[in-house]
């Protein structure tokens, strides 16, 4: 038999902006894609008009594309299995209704919300999974007319069989069961008319020709009930693979207070999509124990499901900084320039236009190139250069303190620097040192007191490089301000 070709999708629903589970899930799906030279197909689970919005719908694609993710069908991307957006697929799904009512396999249910929801009460007192007891499922045509008549608006029961299938295997996960009594008669249309969940996900895997369903681990549950309709339908079902939870570093289900954050909210803070992508690929996927580096085009060739693990998978911010900074390290300085200058014109260090300005913060950069984690720290980190008048922040002032006759020493240091003639980090540090042996000072001492009359701060690059890229004349006044600055 020829092998089934490899489709994927990964399906958000635009009710909220992408997540970081969502990207994986995203990402998995189009490294699997990849990796198997199939089709990665994005579909738009959009049925829930009240909370579908254009404006996530958006958001969603942006934060896709700016990940690097392709798909190769979807919406802006057309192919032949659409409409890719489920609110345009209505006909698609009445078709299949129709077809599930005229096998029997569907059955108007009159029930009111109030009183499933009074069964569910009394389920769930009596220590009993909720579940709905069929009370519909046998009603004569007689019967349904007389409830019809009353006004009530049925919905749109699933008649589960007895051949229900209660176990599949998991390609992540290996055999599942679930126990018999989480499945019931579900809903596959509101009152409304409009299909659910279950049955519409189900309806476009199958033709969509979708080979194999790559989703998080709470959809599990909701797999037997697709599975049922593929088979009330006779549509051959695909693989399925269930991703780990995405766990917090308490091992808690991730939420906003381990810092996860919306996609586009970690490129606005300065990640990098490079870093990103591959700190997701992390998230329950190794290459073996060791190696942690992977490019986007790595991980395509890479990837299997057979290295996903099953165990949560901890989300740690800090490693997700720190990976961000190995990435922006291997920048080149203009680069990083370029990425950070966004984050500069925002915070008024850089003109759009302004030359000189944008030479001073590229050779800045330069400076902390070994200690940037975020492209959003750029403008704190070399703001001191550009700064009409110093601050001096807790840490600077000590170090300006522990200085022994300070004022006297900054405005001597402030001498012989503005007496050089070359004012190179080489010469300055060569100064520095005689002037500290001369006046039998340690260097140190000196050398942090500078750097707080420089930047206002107590670490920072080197003192000499910074020094030497200030230049000459604010250099000479930042020493006398400070050296001002002490109390007679
Ligand atoms: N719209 C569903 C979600 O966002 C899709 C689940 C699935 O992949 O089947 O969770």
């Amino acid at each position: 038999m020829a092998k089934k070709a490899v489709r994927v999708r990964f399906a958000p629903a635009p009710t909220g902006r992408l997540h970081v589970g969502g990207a994986r899930t995203a990402l998995f799906n189009d490294l699997f894609a990849r990796r198997h030279k199939g089709a990665f197909i994005l579909r738009v689970e959009d049925t829930d008009a009240a909370r579908s919005s254009e404006e996530y719908y958006r958001s969603i694609i942006e934060a896709l594309t700016w990940l690097g993710l392709e798909w190769d069908e979807g919406p802006e991307a057309g192919g032949k299995h659409g409409p890719y957006r489920q609110s345009q697929r209505r006909d698609i799904y009445a078709e299949y209704l129709d077809k599930l009512k005229e096998g029997g396999r569907a059955y108007e249910c009159f029930c009111t919300p109030e009183e499933l929801e009074e069964r569910r009460r009394d389920a769930r007192d009596a220590g009993e999974a909720p579940r709905y007891d069929g009370r519909c499922a046998n009603l004569s045509p007689r019967e349904r007319e007389r409830l019809a008549r009353q006004g009530l608006k049925p919905c749109l029961r699933f008649r589960l069989d007895e051949g229900a299938d209660l176990a599949f295997d998991d390609l992540v996960r290996g055999r599942v069961e679930i126990k018999a009594g989480d499945l019931d008669d579900f809903v596959v249309a509101r009152p409304d008319g409009s299909p659910t969940y279950n049955f519409v996900c189900a309806v476009d895997d199958a033709t969509m020709a979708i080979s194999h369903v790559i989703r998080g681990e709470d959809h599990i549950s909701n797999t037997p009930r697709q599975l049922a309709v593929y088979r009330a339908l006779a549509f051959e079902p695909p693989v399925f693979a269930h991703l780990p939870l995405l766990l917090g570093p308490d091992r808690s289900r991730l939420s906003k207070r381990h810092g996860a954050k919306a996609v586009l909210e970690y490129r606005d803070e300065g990640y990098v999509p490079e870093a990103f992508v591959n700190f997701l690929a992390l998230l329950g996927w190794s290459y073996d124990d060791e190696r942690e580096l992977f490019s986007l085009k790595e991980l395509r060739k890479y990837f299997s499901l057979a290295r996903v693990a099953k165990k949560g998978a901890v989300f740690d911010v800090d490693k997700l900084k720190w990976m961000n900074g190995v990435y922006l390290r291997r920048l080149s300085v203009g680069d990083l320039f370029e990425r950070a200058r966004p984050w500069l014109e925002k915070a008024g260090l850089v003109g759009a236009e302004d030359d000189e300005k944008a030479e001073l913060a590229a050779r800045a950069l330069a400076l902390e190139h070994e200690k940037i984690k975020t492209l959003g720290e750029a403008p704190e980190l070399i703001a001191f250069f550009f700064a009409e008048r110093v601050e001096y922040d807790e840490p600077a002032q000590e170090n300006l303190l522990k200085l022994p006759g300070g004022a006297a020493i900054l405005r001597d240091v402030a001498e012989a620097c503005a007496a050089l003639e070359d004012f190179s980090a080489e010469a300055l540090e060569r100064t520095v040192r005689e002037f500290a042996q001369e006046k039998k000072i340690s260097a140190g001492k000196i050398i942090h007191a500078m750097r707080a009359a420089l930047s206002g701060r107590a670490v920072g690059p080197s003192l000499f490089d910074m020094a030497a890229l200030l230049g000459q004349e604010r250099v000479v006044k930042r020493l006398m301000k400070a050296a001002s600055a002490y109390k007679r």
